[in-house]
């Protein structure tokens, strides 16, 4: 089962004055160019749980996320190609008129179902007793096979001699996947988009081998807590786009990218370091800024 294109995430360098200065070298993986739609990290992780859906013989996949959610996105348009029914389960009262990144959802074909967050974790039951050809799969695609799916990425960065390997965590399925197969002298370090990050550290622990130190998260970059987004956010995005020509989004690659130059500028790494950052998509989340805002798309 392959739905994106994955030779078109190429390995561009982050060509940058601080970094020559201290002697860095820094690439990006850019999952954004691998699929129009289904862009980022999402496929990688939803692939395991569609191939076991469509194997056991499911026919409906459901899902939970937010109203700018990449994974619901993500899993309307691997479900359309699949040809498997879905729905999108979308916390809180049903809107005048859906995100576009929900419009987006339906188009392929996504059921959109609101329900209250009161009623979330009742409801996230309710469904999956009542149907025999329901598949479930856990929201951002957390999970085992989540992980599994994320593992995947690695070979993806041509399993160069990284001294350092930078993502965005959200749930922390991605970070978890990529230590799997990361070697120990390659240190994973985990940006959080959201606040609580004991919890993180938690989810990631329980997500990967107990045996595993070459990971961390740095934390302080939240801006606020998930998908907030300053006018000082947006202001680096834009520069730094203008600086490096990489587009980045305001919930987790903006944060990403912010997060590594004020590492940089705090000499975080050694002299001659080897630093992979994981572009994993998610621009179409941008579509919630007003149209001025960003000086790309
Ligand atoms: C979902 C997502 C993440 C976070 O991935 P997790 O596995 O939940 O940590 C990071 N970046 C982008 C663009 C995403 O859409």
């Amino acid at each position: 089962m392959q739905l994106i294109q994955q030779n078109l995430a190429t390995i561009d360098p982050i060509v940058l004055d601080e970094l020559s200065a201290q002697g860095l070298i820094a690439e990006v993986l850019r999952l954004d160019k691998v699929h129009p739609v289904i862009s980022g990290n999402k496929w990688f992780k939803l692939q395991f749980y569609l191939q076991e859906a469509v194997q056991s013989n499911k026919k409906h996949i459901l899902t939970y996320g937010g109203p700018w959610s990449n994974h619901l996105v993500a899993t309307a348009a691997a479900c359309k190609e699949l040809g498997l029914r879905c729905t999108g389960v979308v916390r809180g009262e049903s809107p005048k008129q859906l995100t576009p990144t929900l419009q987006e959802a339906a188009s392929w074909g996504m059921k959109i179902e609101f329900i209250s967050r009161a009623d979330y974790s009742t409801q996230k039951r309710k469904y999956s007793s009542t149907q025999s050809d329901l598949y479930v799969i856990p929201e951002g695609g957390y999970g085992k096979l989540g992980v599994k799916g994320a593992a995947t990425l690695f070979s993806l960065t041509k399993e160069k001699s990284y001294t350092h390997l930078l993502c965005a965590v959200g749930t922390g399925t991605m970070l978890a996947g990529l230590l799997t197969m990361a070697p120990k002298s390659c240190q994973c370090i985990g940006i959080p988009v959201l606040n609580g990050a004991n919890a993180l550290e938690e989810a990631i622990q329980l997500q990967t081998a107990s045996d595993k130190k070459n990971w961390r998260l740095e934390t302080g970059f939240e801006w606020g807590g998930y998908a907030k987004h300053p006018p000082q956010l947006i202001q680096f995005m834009n520069s730094f786009f203008k600086k490096t020509n990489i587009p980045t989004d305001i919930v987790y690659t903006g944060k990403l990218f912010y997060a590594f130059t004020q590492l940089v500028e705090k000499n975080y790494f050694e002299k001659n370091s080897r630093i992979l950052l994981i572009h994993s998509g998610g621009l179409q989340g941008n579509r919630s800024l007003s149209a001025s805002q960003l000086d790309f798309s």
